[in-house]
């Protein structure tokens, strides 16, 4: 056989998540809340099954969802989308970012990729002949490199991609930022397509630049959202998708072929839920207290760090403990010490190994205090 996708193997999330459940390890490595989402989330979405939503949902999601994400991201962010022609409802965010490169890149396009980099970027643009161009966030601090990211624009870049807050780093754009690259597309036909799965994840009185909020910007963008990292629901797949109409008739007509629909009761049990703004406005305090409770641990540790300012991830950096490759030492982390982790290298341009870790702090309280107890004695 010969691979579509020589490079690609199983996931580090995959790998470490295995290896933690084997080893009986604390798990920090894939990003998923040990905590169980809001009880009325789950009624809704029983009470749906019983009510009878268990066949097939429109296309583009129930219009009574579409609806409340219109109002959603008008309120947020003054951004105007149609509910009739301008949402999808998709299956995660994974689904809405590989449906969006699949329905415009063609052989040869080139697509910009900040890296470090969520993983499932490289892989769709490649299978669909794509080819990805980063652009490396500089240091161990990962300080966005705009003048490099202006040099990589030329006339085969046809999607450009971002991620804010961003995995696995914990950076927000600023506003100046979003601003910068407004300005660098301008009078380019360049689409972005922006992750914000952790739009409701940012700390200390920052706030959420969505590219909607930029008319520059949203006039050519994919906006991708999450319900899975926003209500604690990351098995359930489901997430949602934006854009002006005649991207988003493009995007729908791969759509239709990819998955058809999401799943119906659940998307019934969100628009409920979602008719609610607490439920996504309170995340910001609600992951503050785990992030400030993990780092006012570690304060007493060789490990060193930035603190996160926005997701539910941590890095930690541990040059002051030990020189050894970040593969090698998160294994040993998971098999010695019992506490997994994500190697951050894999995501940066070339390997290159800040001898840094990714912690998720999307965990109970008392995990993170073991964590905290375990990372004291490395
Ligand atoms: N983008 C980023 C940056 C992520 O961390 C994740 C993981 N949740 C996704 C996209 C995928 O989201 P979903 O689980 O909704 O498919
Ligand atoms: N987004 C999750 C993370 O960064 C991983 C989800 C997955 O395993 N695909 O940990």
């Amino acid at each position: 056989i010969t691979s579509k996708l020589p490079k690609v193997s199983t996931t580090i999330f995959t790998i470490m998540s295995q290896l933690a459940a084997e080893q009986n390890a604390l798990n920090l490595s894939q990003g998923f809340p040990n905590f169980a989402p809001d009880p009325l989330l789950i009624k809704l979405a029983t009470d749906a099954m019983q009510a009878d939503y268990n066949q097939y949902a429109p296309m583009q999601g129930i219009l009574p969802l579409r609806e409340v994400i219109a109002d959603k991201i008008e309120s947020l962010h003054g951004a105007q989308y149609h509910p009739e022609t301008e949402i999808t409802v998709t299956a995660g965010a994974t689904q809405a970012i590989y449906t969006a490169i699949s329905a415009f890149i063609r052989p040869n396009d080139e697509v910009i990729v900040i890296k470090p980099a969520y993983d499932c970027y490289e892989p769709a643009i490649e299978v669909n002949g794509g080819v990805p161009v980063f652009v490396q966030l500089q240091g161990k601090d990962y300080k966005m490199d705009w003048s490099d990211f202006r040099k990589k624009i030329n006339p085969k870049t046809k999607m450009v991609i971002i991620n804010t807050p961003h995995n696995p780093t914990g950076k927000v754009f600023s506003r100046e930022d979003m601003l910068t690259l407004q300005e660098i597309l301008k009078n380019t036909a360049v689409i972005l397509l922006s992750d914000e799965v952790y739009e409701h994840i940012i700390f200390d009185g920052e706030r959420h630049h969505s590219a909607s909020s930029f008319p520059d910007l949203a006039s050519r963008s994919f906006v991708c959202a999450s319900f899975g990292k926003t209500f604690h629901i990351t098995g359930w797949k489901m997430g949602y998708c934006v854009a002006p109409k005649e991207l988003m008739r493009e995007f729908q007509k791969v759509h239709q072929f990819n998955i058809f629909c999401a799943n119906h009761p659940l998307q019934q049990a969100l628009t409920s839920y979602l008719k609610n703004p607490e439920h996504y406005l309170e995340l910001n305090a609600f992951y503050q207290a785990k992030r400030d409770l993990f780092l006012s641990g570690l304060d007493g540790t060789k490990f060193t760090f930035t603190p996160a300012q926005g997701t539910y991830f941590q890095l930690l950096d541990y040059s002051q403990i030990i020189h050894e490759p970040d593969h090698d030492f998160a294994k040993r982390l998971a098999i010695d010490h019992k506490i997994a982790s994500i190697p951050v290298s894999g995501f940066n341009l070339d390997q290159t190994d800040h001898h840094q870790l990714r912690f998720c702090f999307a965990k109970k309280d008392d995990t993170l205090q073991k964590a905290i107890d375990i990372l004291m004695e490395i």
